[in-house]
């Protein structure tokens, strides 16, 4: 029998005493088999505690974590705390610096078949692509290096779920991007179910199958990140997933949007330059940000000032008018 949800949440708090409004309050979601889950959220909103809750090195107040329908114990009741199938990768990564990246990733096989760990140690290393970093000590790493290294460790033992604490956070981004796709490869290739937490999920966004935002503690919302991204349940989710100008609904109706709400949410990408004179609106460009493959354009009209994108760089010259088209938004409450 196949189990569509690998780890199934029930109402899971978790308040730590020093500091009450901490932790998790009745979090209930469900981890799909083999894909990759992204928990996103600000920081301080409870997603490590979330990450520990799950693998079994904390423990609920209230509600349970069930791992193939099965509880996962807390660390009161197990010798070592931690559930055998899940690996997490924490963001200090927590490994012997002063050790060769390869013994860092054996020591965690057993000694009884000496040849078959070298074989699965060197497999593993290559199939992370650090097979040539076997010799080096790990404080001689690279960060990206160190990640591919605590990522092995935790993979090598073939777990079935392997969590992921803010992986993104201290990479740049040439290594997000081979980062993005070894999480690919081992969701896709090995049937690893991913569990990944982050505070910038845009980096993540494309790879998630399935989305958790989190806010103060609280599971607000959940869908695929198309969904959340394109029709976002909340102010907090849209600001969290996009790139977007937040207006009042005053500074809105200088754009010619009239809205009871009180905010207005205009994404960059919702704003279309444009020559059309049917109903766009007129800013004036107050200055540009070089941006890579587009410019940032920071436009102002009656006052309000919003940020749009210009593809290439031969854009709208500083101090001129010109013309956008707002093509969609969204309205909040606060
Ligand atoms: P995130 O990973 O989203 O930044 P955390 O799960 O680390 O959030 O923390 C959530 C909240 O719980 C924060 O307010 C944090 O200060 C508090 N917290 C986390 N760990 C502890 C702890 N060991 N003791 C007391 N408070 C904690
Ligand atoms: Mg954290």
């Amino acid at each position: 029998m196949v189990i569509k949800d690998a780890i199934e949440l029930h109402g899971v708090s978790k308040t730590y005493q020093i500091e009450p409004f901490g932790g998790v309050k009745s979090v209930s979601f469900s981890v799909p088999t083999g894909a990759v889950t992204v928990i996103a959220g600000e920081s301080g909103s409870g997603k490590s505690t979330l990450l520990k809750l799950i693998s079994g090195l904390l423990e609920p107040d209230s509600g349970h974590v069930l791992f193939k329908g099965q509880k996962v114990k807390g660390p009161s009741e197990k010798l070592i705390p931690g559930h055998e199938a899940m690996k997490m990768v924490a963001q200090d990564f927590n490994l012997d610096i002063y050790a060769k990246a390869y013994d860092n990733i054996a020591r965690v096989l057993p000694n009884t078949d000496l040849k078959n760990k070298r074989i699965r140690t060197i497999d593993t290393m290559e199939f992370l692509k650090i097979d040539h970093l076997a010799g080096k000590r790990v404080v001689d790493l690279s960060g990206g290096e160190q990640q591919r290294v605590a990522i092995a460790r935790a993979i090598i033992t073939q777990p079935e779920v392997l969590l992921l604490d803010e992986p993104f956070s201290q990479i740049d981004s040439v290594v997000k991007t081979e980062l993005r796709a070894d999480i690919r490869r081992m969701s896709h290739f090995l049937g690893i179910t991913v569990v990944l937490v982050s505070h910038d999920p845009t980096d993540a966004l494309a790879l998630a199958d399935h989305m958790i935002i989190l806010k103060n503690g609280r599971n607000i919302e959940t869908g695929s990140a198309a969904k959340l991204y394109n029709f976002p349940g909340s102010l907090y989710t849209a600001r969290l997933l996009s790139d977007c100008n937040v207006l009042t609904s005053k500074e809105a109706s200088e754009l010619g949007i009239k809205s009871d709400y009180d905010r207005v949410v205009i994404y960059l990408d919702w704003l279309c330059l444009s020559n059309n004179t049917t109903g766009p609106v007129s800013f004036q460009v107050k200055d540009k940000l070089f941006k890579g493959f587009y410019e940032e354009l920071i436009l102002e009209r009656e006052g309000v000032i919003v940020r749009a994108r210009s593809l290439g760089t031969e854009g709208p010259v500083k101090g001129s008018q010109i013309n956008v088209t707002i093509l969609r938004y969204l309205e909040f409450e606060d």
